[in-house]
């Protein structure tokens, strides 16, 4: 089918056929279909949506467009696994829940992302390890899953090329908040990686990327639905971000967060929750634990028994990082010049804190990116935040600065001070993991 009859076909309300669908996605990495043409199928999705068999159908046709690991011959003795979150402020699950999983059994090939506006990226915050290759090939990548359990690394430009385009285009188009489109883009990569399970982490609230929270369960009920529809288990939880998940956002200072959570140094609350529920369920959902409490049996043991810190040890060195980074960290993990506290301006309770302006405020400080081209600072960012519902009085600690200079410190400051809200009366707790959307159990 010609692309304008394709497009003129979604515009109009019809449904699209998987071979459709397919010639379409294969025009778009052979770039026999034009940007424009890109642009007006997203736009015409925009505003027709998406059956679910259409966005199963996208979703394979994305994933086929590139390489697609196959594990078989490395004949694992586990289900290959892995977690996916929609980004969020002091997010940094991941550094502990690869190596957690792994300890538990699963096989973890983890592509990540780098920080995307107010969200930090994973990859980036492996990139503040010196040494650490978040660009590797295939095989070695394969080869450390296989040797150590768990490879957290960056997106290779054969896995799922028709997102790196099709994406493009509705960056730029205004095409990016569609479903569909999201639920393919975000899968089409993910399943590249071969996987047996998934577990998406939907976040909800001033700091997630879907704007309300009807919004991020709509998202997790299409991602689940079209993830089992292209054959991968796969579950969702939609968690809270109405404040930064961990007491940290910036670079070198996540990295310390999570060796802090995997040593027991710190584990904080709301941390923990997030990364045993997500853990989990992804051990239920792989098959490797019958239930919920089993699972989390393991979990805790591997995080008492120091095996999860191994793995994550073991990632590192495998992958060129230093190989004392957990004995040793101060020695590798940058620090800022200018550390310093935020004030609160009045005595009250916490009572908001617009998550999306302390991730901004974290870019401004040098530890995120305005454009794609940018270099990070991983030494700067933000840390000891005060917790939503606390008390505080006037002059007390918001949060730690962590900035390259005094100018740039006193502006995050005032930043800071703007985004957390602080009121007569106290903020009502809210969850921390909402609900679990799943189809097969
Ligand atoms: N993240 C992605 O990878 N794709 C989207 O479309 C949105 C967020």
């Amino acid at each position: 089918m010609l692309p304008q009859e394709f497009i003129r076909k979604k515009r109009d309300g019809h449904t699209l056929s998987a071979q459709e669908i397919g010639d379409f996605i294969r025009g778009i990495t052979d770039e026999s279909v034009t940007e424009g043409q890109i642009a007006a199928f997203t736009m015409a999705t925009y505003f027709q949506g998406m059956t679910r068999d259409e966005a199963v159908a996208l979703t394979t046709a994305m994933r086929d467009s590139g390489r697609v690991l196959k594990w078989k011959e490395l004949n694992l003795p586990g289900p290959v696994v892995d977690k996916h979150s929609t980004g969020g402020v002091g997010d940094v699950v991941s550094l502990m829940m690869g190596p957690m999983v792994a300890a538990c059994g699963g096989f973890v090939p983890m592509i990540s992302g780098r920080g995307l506006g107010h969200t930090g990226g994973t990859l980036d915050k492996f990139d503040a390890i010196p040494g650490y290759q978040t660009t590797i090939s295939i095989e070695k990548f394969q080869q450390v899953v296989k040797e150590v359990g768990v490879a957290i690394i960056g997106q290779t430009a054969d896995l799922a090329p028709a997102d790196k385009r099709l994406y493009a285009t509705r960056d730029v188009t205004a095409t990016v908040e569609s479903i569909p489109l999201i639920t393919a883009s975000i899968l089409s990569k993910k399943l590249s990686a071969g996987l047996d399970a998934l577990v998406m982490d939907v976040k909800v609230g001033s700091g997630a990327f879907m704007p309300t929270a009807a919004k991020s369960h709509e998202l997790a009920e299409s991602i689940v639905a079209v993830g089992n529809g292209a054959g991968v288990s796969t579950s969702a939880l939609l968690t809270d971000m109405n404040e930064p998940l961990a007491p940290c956002a910036g670079n070198a200072i996540e990295v310390h967060c999570a060796l802090d959570y995997l040593t027991g140094k710190s584990r904080p609350a709301r941390l923990h929750e997030v990364t045993m529920a997500l853990s989990a369920e992804l051990l239920v959902q792989s098959g490797l634990f019958a239930d919920n409490a089993a699972a989390r049996v393991a979990l805790e043991r591997c995080l008492a028994d120091g095996q999860a810190t191994e793995v994550f040890q073991r990632m590192v060195s495998a992958l060129g990082g230093p190989s004392d980074l957990v004995a040793s960290r101060g020695k590798y993990l940058e620090v800022a010049p200018v550390i310093v506290p935020v004030p609160a301006l009045r005595e009250g309770f916490i009572s908001a804190m617009d998550t999306r302006a302390l991730g901004m405020a974290v870019v401004a400080l040098g530890g995120g990116r305005r454009r794609a081209a940018d270099k990070i600072d991983f030494a700067v960012g933000l840390s000891e935040f005060v917790a939503l519902g606390a008390r505080v009085e006037a002059g007390m600690t918001l949060a730690q600065v962590h900035a390259r200079n005094a100018d740039a410190a006193a502006t995050a400051i005032r930043e800071v001070q703007q985004a957390i809200t602080v009121a007569d009366s106290a903020h009502p707790p809210s969850p921390t993991v909402y609900e679990a959307v799943r189809i097969n159990r």
